[in-house]
Parts: C-alpha cells; structure tokens; sequence
C-alpha cells in the first residue's frame, strides 16, 4: 500500500489470516486474524508498528480499516490476486490444548516480500509466525537492525527445520511455546531446551507457557513471569503473537536493551495477551485504551510483589 516514507521504529512481518475458531462456547468464521495482525495491533499501544504481510483479494476493506484505526504503517501491507490465508482450529474443553484443523497458505504461497525503503532501517524487528525462508527475506533487507526477535511453530519446525535453524542463528530471541521447544529440541526439560536454543545462536530464549506464564533464558539467567489471571477466556488464539507484539512494542518505544527494559517489556506482553483473550479476533484490542493497559499491568505487579 501507498509508501509514504514514514519511518516506523519496528517492522513485524508474519501470516496475515482469516481465521475460523471453534471454542465450547461459539464458533466465529473467517475473522480477522494472522500473527501479523495481533502483533501489530499489541505493539500499536506503544509504538509506530509497520506490517510486512500478504492479503489476497477476499480480504476485507473492514480489516484494513481496523488496522488503520490502531495507527499501523501498512506500507508493507501488499495485496495481490487470490485467496487470503486461512488458519482455522478447535479448542479443547480447557481452552490450552487446541487442533488445528486446516492451514491454506493461498497467497503467502508464493508471497516474496520487498520492503519499502522506509522500513529498512527500523532498529526493531519482529519475525512472526510465518514460513521461515520469509522471515529470512525479510531479514535480510533490514540494515543493522538493533533487535531481531522471532517466533515460530510446529509446523515449520517439522516442514521447514533447516531454514528455520539458519533463522535461528541470526536472531537475538525465539519466542517460542512449551510444546515446541521440546520438539525442536528434542529436550524434554523447559530450561535445558532453552539452553539448546541458546547454543544455536540467540541471545535470549522466551518460552510461553499458556496460563502458566513464560518464562525467559539467557546466559546471565533467568525471569519466570505467571500470566495475567483472566475470568473469562473467550478465544486464546493470537496471544502467543500479542505477547510478542506487546513485548517488542513496548522495548522498541524504550529503545533500551537492559535487564529492567526485558522485563518490563515481559510484563506488558503478558498484559497485552490477558486483554486478547477476552473476546475472539482483535475485538478486545479494538476497543481498549493504553490506560487500561497500564492499569493491568499496575495491578499485575501488586500480584507478584514478593
Ligand atoms: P497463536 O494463538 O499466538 O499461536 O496465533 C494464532 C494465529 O496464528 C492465528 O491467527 C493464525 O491465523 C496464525 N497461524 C496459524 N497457523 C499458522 C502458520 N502455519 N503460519 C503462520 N501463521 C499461522
């Protein structure tokens, strides 16, 4: 979409879906959804996100509307002849374990991003969910980028591990759930996997742990956080991709990389997840305000003052 120049201080790249979600409770069809979509909205509260992402010509002008409404750059945002990618999975009674059903990559199948000039020296990068041989592109026309995080999933570690390790290699942080550190590592126990990963390059590791929190590894130790308790769980899809938005958000607004800045940036992605889960798609993002935010994240530090 129309280039304007306009620099953005972080560059999210990921699956840009509609989404079909089938809870206990409902079933909502072809909603706004992708990991691009979340982690940009997360990061809108705190600062000037820029989307790199594919839609095809079922993507509706709705959508488009409501990322402009949280102040996303979408520059980066192409849309080309074809269908949207689709997700579509089924949570259990528990709301954690979730199936996916099916995956239509449709568009992104041949998706091969070109980066509009002005994104290219955002000093914040935030590889999402996505193929990894499109997360290196992407990657690869960022100059000097300050802090690289990326995230992935089962799918690309079982379709896709050799990109996924030169990926890996490149990147300052795998944010990465529980499930899936096991099977790329091969390691049953958490904290040895993290470390496995940190071998292979990065220099922090975040493990995501659902409603148990996350949990995050470097080679000077480590920050266990629990999650935001939520009442009511409507849909859990998307927070996974909200932490990392709010995470990245919140470091790339600081512009700071010391321990006080990692954990501050935990504590809002964690926050930013809560209000996610709350209502399906992006309808809970769509209408809170960064004051609630920082409410939460207020009376989330009370919880955990030990
Ligand atoms: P999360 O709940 O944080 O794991 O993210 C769920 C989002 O990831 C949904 O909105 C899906 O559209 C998207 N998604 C699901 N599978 C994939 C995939 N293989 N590649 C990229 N995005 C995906």
């Amino acid at each position: 979409m129309n280039e304007t120049n306009q620099t953005v201080s972080l560059v999210v790249v990921g699956s840009l879906a509609l989404d079909t979600v089938t809870t206990p409770a409902a079933m909502h069809q072809d909603v706004l959804g992708g990991s691009v979509s979340y982690a940009c909205a997360a990061a809108s509260f705190f600062t000037q996100a820029g989307m790199v992402g594919v839609a095809g010509t079922d993507f509706p002008e709705s959508g488009v509307a409501q990322f402009r409404k949280f102040g996303i750059d979408l520059q980066g945002l192409h849309k080309v002849e074809g269908k949207t990618f689709r997700w579509s999975g089924e949570y259990e009674k528990n709301m954690n374990n979730r199936r996916t059903l099916s995956t239509d990559l449709n568009v992104f199948a041949d998706f091969s991003p070109q980066l509009p000039k002005a994104y290219r020296k955002s000093p914040f990068l935030f590889l999402a969910n996505i193929a990894p041989t499109l997360q290196l592109q992407v990657l690869a026309q960022i100059r000097k980028p300050r802090f690289v995080a990326a995230d992935t999933m089962d799918m690309w570690i079982q379709t896709a591990p050799e990109p996924l390790r030169r990926l890996i290699s490149k990147i300052d942080l795998l944010l990465i759930n529980d499930s899936e550190a096991r099977l790329l590592t091969g390691e049953e126990h958490l904290v040895k996997a993290a470390r496995q990963v940190l071998r292979w390059g990065p220099r922090y590791v975040i493990i995501k742990k659902g409603e148990h929190g996350s949990m995050l590894v470097s080679k000077s130790g480590l920050v266990m956080i629990p999650a935001y308790p939520v009442d009511d769980v409507h849909d859990p899809t998307g927070a996974g991709d909200a932490f990392a938005g709010g995470f990245m958000g919140c470091l790339a607004a600081s512009g700071k990389l010391t321990q006080a800045a990692v954990r501050r940036a935990m504590a809002v992605g964690t926050v930013v997840a809560s209000f996610t889960v709350e209502a399906f798609s992006l309808d809970r993002l769509a209408v809170i305000t960064r004051a609630n935010i920082d409410d939460r994240i207020t009376a989330f530090r009370e919880m955990i003052r030990l």
